[in-house]
């Protein structure tokens, strides 16, 4: 389908961004289009006029922040992929951008505009949680603001931001003690995730100190799973994360579709956390 006539405007200040979406009009910000575009050609968005941030150099990049890293929101899933900060300061990010969709989506796309596009089916929603990663948001009015991950998601498509918010950068804290891991079972045409765990582990000697299991896929937002707290002060055996993975899902309204009933997404879920958490364990035991 063809979209609904629109201005298209390149912006060349951050400055002059801030400026068009506090006019309220129903502006919309692209930055690799990959998301927005379809929306648009489907009529599901209509906007009187684009911004195009993707040549904003001010957006981009990563950088080392204390002892993690600051990722502006127009970076793309290729230069996460290949980042030497993230591969040593926060590997799982990089791991999972690598595998997102394919080369092209990787060149265009960014975390930003995932982030801010929020599909429950995407996969960084899930890391960032895990991570207890910050969003940073900027308007002309309200000047600039943090919001955690975990504050963020708030439905299919629905985020905390407003809608002059302009998504500025993600910071992501040092790993410390811990390691990361991302499990997904990914539809094989788009490579959309069925479902997604990522868990983050650490570790006292062979027991786990602490945990944190995020899901993506399974529902109509990315969430935490508090079932994996009966894991702290355990080996992480066999049978205790079996229980903890069944008890993650248990209870979720998981939608099904023409890719994977709901059943079968549950399955899958349970394997992938229980593949997640394995390997996080093994990873912050290195
Ligand atoms: C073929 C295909 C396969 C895919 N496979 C996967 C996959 O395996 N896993 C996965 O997780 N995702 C997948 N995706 C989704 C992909 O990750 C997103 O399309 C992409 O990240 C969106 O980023 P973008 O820069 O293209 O955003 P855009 O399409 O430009 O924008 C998306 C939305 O975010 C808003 N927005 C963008 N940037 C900002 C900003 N800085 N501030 C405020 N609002 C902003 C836009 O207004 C729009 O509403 C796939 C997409 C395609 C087309």
């Amino acid at each position: 389908m063809i979209p609904t006539s629109f201005d298209y405007v390149r912006a060349g200040s951050l400055k002059e961004t801030l400026n068009l979406l506090a006019a309220g009009d129903g502006t919309k910000i692209i930055a690799g289009g990959h998301s927005l575009l379809p929306m648009m050609k489907f009529r599901l968005v209509q906007t009187p006029r684009l911004v195009d941030i993707s040549r904003l150099e001010e957006l981009r990049g990563i950088t080392e922040h204390k002892k993690g890293a600051r990722i502006g929101a127009t970076t793309t899933y290729a230069e996460l992929a290949t980042s030497p900060i993230l591969r040593e300061r926060c590997p799982v990010v990089a791991e999972v951008a690598a595998e997102i969709a394919d080369l092209q989506v990787r060149n265009r796309g960014t975390l930003g505009g995932g982030l801010a596009h929020a599909d429950p089916a995407s996969d960084m929603p899930a890391v960032m949680l895990a991570l207890d990663a910050e969003f940073e948001l900027r308007s002309k009015k309200a000047g600039k603001r943090s919001v955690k991950a975990r504050e963020f998601f708030k439905g299919p498509f629905a985020t905390a931001m407003t809608e002059d918010e302009l998504f500025t950068g993600i910071v992501l804290g040092g790993m410390g003690r811990t390691a990361a891991a991302y499990e997904s079972f990914d539809q094989a045409a788009s490579g959309y995730a069925l479902v997604g765990v990522c868990a983050v582990v650490a570790r006292k000697r062979t027991a786990i100190a602490a945990i944190t299991v995020a899901f993506t896929g399974l529902g109509e937002v990315q969430f935490l799973s508090p079932a994996f707290d009966r894991l702290v002060d355990t080996k992480g055996d066999r049978a205790t994360l079996a229980q903890a993975a069944l008890e993650a899902v248990k209870g979720v309204e998981i939608a099904g579709d023409l890719h994977a009933p709901a059943e079968y997404r549950r399955h899958l879920a349970q394997v992938a956390a229980t593949r997640a958490v394995q390997k996080a364990y093994e990873r912050a035991g290195a």
